[in-house]
């Protein structure tokens, strides 16, 4: 699955389902300003992680403007998209080295990439240990959107 999606619900939907129904890896990318942000999230994996490890919860809505409200570098989803692709192509292929694991940061201003790298977090809401339910959340009215 490759998230292109420009709002939280969407993407927390999407990763839900990932988790639920035990999918192939999410291939995630966001944007915003002049950063951009890669990586493979792949919890059906053994020690795989969800984009709930890293953000358990969706922001409050004051704090997650879109695109049209913040604003971003009209060039930035292409090289993130870009980068997306490319670890789909190496996913699907089976070829080279994933970005599971790590979260590729992209900082255009600077023009530097920086890799870090990502645990899976056992307390997670959506994968982690112990958790009994996969039902979905009524994300659109926890991201406050109609
Ligand atoms: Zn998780």
């Amino acid at each position: 699955m490759i998230d292109g999606s420009d709002n939280f619900s969407t993407r927390y939907l999407a990763n839900d389902a990932c988790v639920r129904l035990g999918l192939p890896p999410m291939v995630y990318g966001a944007v915003q300003g002049f950063d951009g942000q890669v990586s493979v999230f792949w919890p059906a994996r053994e020690g795989g992680r969800c984009y709930r490890c890293l953000f358990p919860e969706p922001p409050p809505p004051e704090f997650a403007p879109n695109c049209a409200e913040a604003g971003v570098l009209g060039v930035l989803p292409g090289v993130i998209g870009l980068l997306q692709a490319t670890e789909a192509i190496k996913l699907i292929r089976g070829i080279g080295e994933s970005l599971s694991g790590t979260l590729l940061q992209f900082d255009a201003l600077g023009m530097r990439f920086k890799r870090l790298r990502l645990l899976r977090d056992p307390a997670c809401p959506r994968c982690g240990d112990g958790v009994k339910t996969h039902d979905y959340v009524d994300l659109p009215a926890a991201c406050g959107v109609g």
